[in-house]
């Protein structure tokens, strides 16, 4: 391609990624207000994209996200944002011959693979003179905002939080009207829009549910937020994973709305974020590295029944069900099902974590990493290897109506319904052999 560069007009680029919102951006926001016109881009990384199921809700809700996002900008400025389908270093290396770009302006990504990612671009950009300047603004603390007396990262939680709200408490609360801004985007896009069919996707099964914020439920989470018959929770999950609602609203609300609980989930997010920035090899190794000596049973037949939801422990099943069916489960059955994997069937916690990925719309990986080796016993702040929960003892607490077990489990009380396929008493002894002798 011809070099045009010299001769034209100087731009800025957006590259929106985990921040699929026009409003409250801090990275677009910083872009709109520098002085270039901003040509705003999404790349469908083709290093992702060709690992996923063709019928992946997640790839269709970020579609559908950027959909939105396109019909506001078409609509009031004659605007859109150019899509590519290719991996980020073949569209930057082709967006700096096409146009005289300044700056490239994102938000920051925490993740192993895409601190990578971010390292080749930064590279490509350097070499052509052009700065990458990136932004806080999936998180309200980030990297090394709260660390310990000495320095180093917290690994347990409380602590850790009450640091966060103090610092928080500390200081402006601001928002970064960027929405306010977009006059100041680009509106000759030459790119196409493009289909979900374009990247080779098709419309899925499944969809991502809408989130609830609502007052009464951000008040009454305390009380219902254990019951995953009352599906009381926000369902936030997928919307802060890929930034189609901002943090710095949500943390708002749980202030105004006076939730202690609810606002000390949205710091468990953070805690595991940055320990995954801390400690980027956790999301293959156990954190405690003795756990790594634990001798994995792995029956391959046992996983299966895990996975469909036939073990013949009813919670247990449900749980699975659901998730299969639509792509959440419950966080108390999270960790039910979790520890009956990892404890009772003695199968890695990375095989459980690996599925997860695949099925929960929420996936986030700090956050799935933190809660399966939470569970596994082998993380940080994590569940002593001896907490063993009960499967059964467990529906008597949690879903003692047998709600949620007929909402998932239709084969409940038929004769066909699998026997329970491991002995709670014989698990439980087995584990915490196999546990003791590896850990201690
Ligand atoms: P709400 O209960 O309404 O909570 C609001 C938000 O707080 C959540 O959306 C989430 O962002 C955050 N949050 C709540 N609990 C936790 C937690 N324990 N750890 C981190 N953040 C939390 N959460 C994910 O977002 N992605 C995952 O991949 C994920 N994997 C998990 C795996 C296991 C084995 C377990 C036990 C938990 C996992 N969680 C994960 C945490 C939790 O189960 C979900 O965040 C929650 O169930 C999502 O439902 P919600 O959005 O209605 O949450």
């Amino acid at each position: 391609m011809e070099n045009l560069s010299n001769m034209k007009e100087k731009i800025a680029i957006f590259w929106f990624r985990r921040d699929l919102r026009l409003e409250d951006n801090v990275g677009l926001f910083h872009a709109l207000n520098a002085k270039n016109k901003v040509y705003p881009i999404f790349i469908f990384d083709t290093e992702i994209l060709s690992k996923l199921p063709k019928n992946d809700a997640r790839v269709a809700f970020i579609h559908a996200s950027i959909q939105k996002m396109q019909a506001q900008l078409e609509a009031n400025f004659g605007a859109s944002i150019a899509l590519f389908n290719d991996t980020p270093s073949n569209v930057f290396k082709q967006l700096v011959l096409k146009y005289n770009v300044e700056a490239v302006f994102t938000n920051h990504d925490y993740e192993p693979y895409a601190r990578e990612r971010d390292a080749q671009i930064a590279a490509i950009l350097k070499e052509n003179n052009i700065a990458f300047k990136t932004y806080k603004d999936h998180v309200i603390f980030e990297k090394d905002e709260i660390l310990k007396k000495d320095g180093q990262p917290y690994k347990v939680y409380t602590p850790y939080m009450r640091l966060w709200k103090e610092t928080f408490r500390k200081q402006e609360f601001k928002e970064f009207d960027s929405a306010q801004l977009l006059h100041n985007i680009a509106k000759d896009n030459p790119y196409p829009n493009v289909s979900l069919s374009d990247i080779g996707f098709k419309k899925p099964t499944q969809s991502v549910k809408n989130y609830t914020v609502s007052s009464t439920l951000i008040k009454e989470y305390e009380e219902t937020r254990n019951y995953p018959a009352q599906d009381a929770t926000s369902r936030l999950g997928p919307h802060l994973r890929f930034g189609t609602v901002s943090i710095r609203k949500m943390v708002k609300k749980a202030i105004a709305d006076a939730n202690e609980t609810f606002w000390q989930e949205l710091i468990w997010r953070e805690f595991f974020m940055q320990i995954l920035w801390h400690f980027p090899h956790t999301n293959k190794r156990a954190f405690k590295e003795k756990y790594d000596r634990i001798e994995w049973r792995n029956n391959e037949e046992e996983f299966t029944l895990w996975c469909k939801g036939e073990t013949g422990y009813p919670l247990v099943d449900a749980g699975m069900r659901q998730l299969n069916e639509t792509g959440f489960m419950h966080n108390r059955i999270r960790m039910l099902v979790g520890s009956f994997l990892c404890k009772h069937l003695l199968i890695d916690w990375r095989w459980g974590e690996a599925y997860f990925a695949e099925k929960l719309h929420d996936y986030e990986m700090a956050s799935n990493v933190g809660n399966w080796q939470w569970v596994a016993g082998s993380g940080v702040d994590a569940s002593p290897y001896f907490r063993i929960f009960n499967p059964t003892t467990q529906i008597k607490k949690f879903d003692k109506d047998l709600h949620y077990i007929r909402t998932w489990v239709k084969d409940f009380d038929e004769l066909t319904y699998p026997k329970e396929m491991v002995d709670h008493k014989e698990a439980r002894a087995r584990c915490l052999d196999v546990y003791k002798e590896a850990v201690s």
